[in-house]
């Protein structure tokens, strides 16, 4: 560990939890924990495992970094103090608080700032191929899972794991931190371990972050009991692991009034007409059977609730071969739609010509995150972005 002799107060502000470099060359896997301040399960996790492989003193292959997220939240145990850690990571905001002062940012741009520059850091000093991890948990109960930007390289490493993965919830965020690492290029998974500060969530993280070490070539797996930890994580997500995408986000305001129905739980299955919450003294009812996703039992947070389908294997496995073949561009032989740069992340799409396409046709392409003009619809291709040749020898690529 980085923290040497600092007294336990310096330990719980310290932008590290850890930092591990092994003898041998390998790749380098970044954890994040409490980007959320009320969410401390990951932070601990990292402690814990990073303390067994210094004990044992564990042969590593790579480097490993554990970096805290929302530190002046977590001392208060609060999702954030005056912004949303998790919603300001996008292009135009960086720049913007990047040209700030220190003393105008906000307590969660300094946040910001802080673990930007520790990612860049790494980035410019470690080698690939990189693995980007960011442990959270959630105010209702729910099976742990993974939620991830819908790029191969994303899909393929999350589906070595037991558990859940849901895709496309990027598209409802504005400004999450995964979002903005998936633009990158690099493998960036969400892990939604468990409730809040439950022994399940604890349990979920330490097993996640062993896995994640194993499946990446970090640490041999001799070291470490993996059936246990695949067993607990199977335990607690109830051998779900269908892929999910998200398909409505009931978004609150900071001015309106919520409050969820007690008793659901995510990837619950709920029947059409089912009274959800109560949102401005409204009545929300389920407009159709559906799965409830999130479910908010918090005061702080925007979205009250999701809602989720799942994805069929053929579906898939057809747009896997899809994006392998690069159909797109024969999409761009089309009137009405070409690159609208030259390096083809971005797909122009004329109005007239998009409404005859439906969002999941795109969504097959790997195409989301659609923003619009006013005769214009701008798609942005996660494939094209994915940093793929970096993971091309790993055995979950090939
Ligand atoms: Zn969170």
């Amino acid at each position: 560990m980085t923290q040497g002799t600092l007294s336990e107060q310096e330990v719980k502000t310290a932008r590290l939890i850890g930092k591990l470099v092994g003898e041998e060359k390998g790749p380098t896997l970044i954890f994040f924990g409490g980007i959320h301040g009320n969410e401390p399960s990951g932070v601990v996790a990292l402690e814990r495992v990073f303390e067994e492989i210094i004990r044992n003193n564990y042969p590593l292959k790579g480097a490993v970094y554990g970096i805290r997220g929302n530190i002046p939240a977590l001392l208060r145990k609060k999702r954030f103090l005056e912004t949303d850690l998790n919603r300001i990571w996008y292009k135009t905001q960086i720049e913007l608080i990047l040209r700030k002062r220190e003393e105008d940012c906000s307590i969660e741009e300094k946040e910001l700032l802080g673990i930007h520059k520790e990612i860049f850091t790494i980035l410019e000093t470690a080698a690939a191929p990189y693995y980007f991890v960011d442990f959270h948990t959630t105010s209702s109960p729910t099976l742990p899972f993974i939620t991830i930007n819908d790029a191969l390289i994303n899909r393929n490493f999350s589906s070595l794991f037991p558990v859940p993965v849901i895709l496309g919830i990027e598209e409802y965020l504005e400004g999450p931190l995964l979002s903005y690492i998936n633009e990158l290029g690099y493998v960036s998974l969400g892990f939604e371990s468990g409730q809040h500060n439950t022994d399940a969530a604890a349990i979920c993280s330490i097993a996640f972050t062993w896995l994640t070490m194993i499946y990446s070539g970090f640490l041999d797996e001799k070291h470490v009991d993996v059936e246990n930890q695949i067993k607990a994580l199977q335990k607690y997500a109830e051998s779900n692991r269908t892929f999910y995408e998200v398909i409505y986000r009931h978004a609150i305001k900071e001015t309106s009034t919520f409050k969820m129905l007690p008793g659901f739980k995510s990837f619950d299955y709920i029947r059409k007409g089912t009274f959800l919450a109560l949102h401005n003294s409204k009545e929300i009812k389920a407009k159709k059977d559906t799965i409830i996703f999130m479910p908010l039992y918090q005061d702080q947070g925007e979205e009250g609730f999701f809602l989720i389908r799942e994805i069929p294997s053929w579906v898939l496995s057809f747009s896997a071969s899809l994006r392998r073949w690069k159909t797109d561009t024969l999409l761009t032989m089309l009137p009405g739609v070409s690159w609208s740069q030259p390096s083809k992340e971005q797909l122009k799409v004329n109005l007239r010509v998009a409404r005859f396409f439906s969002k999941p046709f795109f969504h097959l392409l790997g195409y989301r995150n659609k923003t619009a003009d006013r005769s214009h619809l701008i798609l942005s291709n996660r494939e094209r972005v994915a940093k793929k040749e970096m993971y091309r020898n790993t055995f979950w690529f090939k």
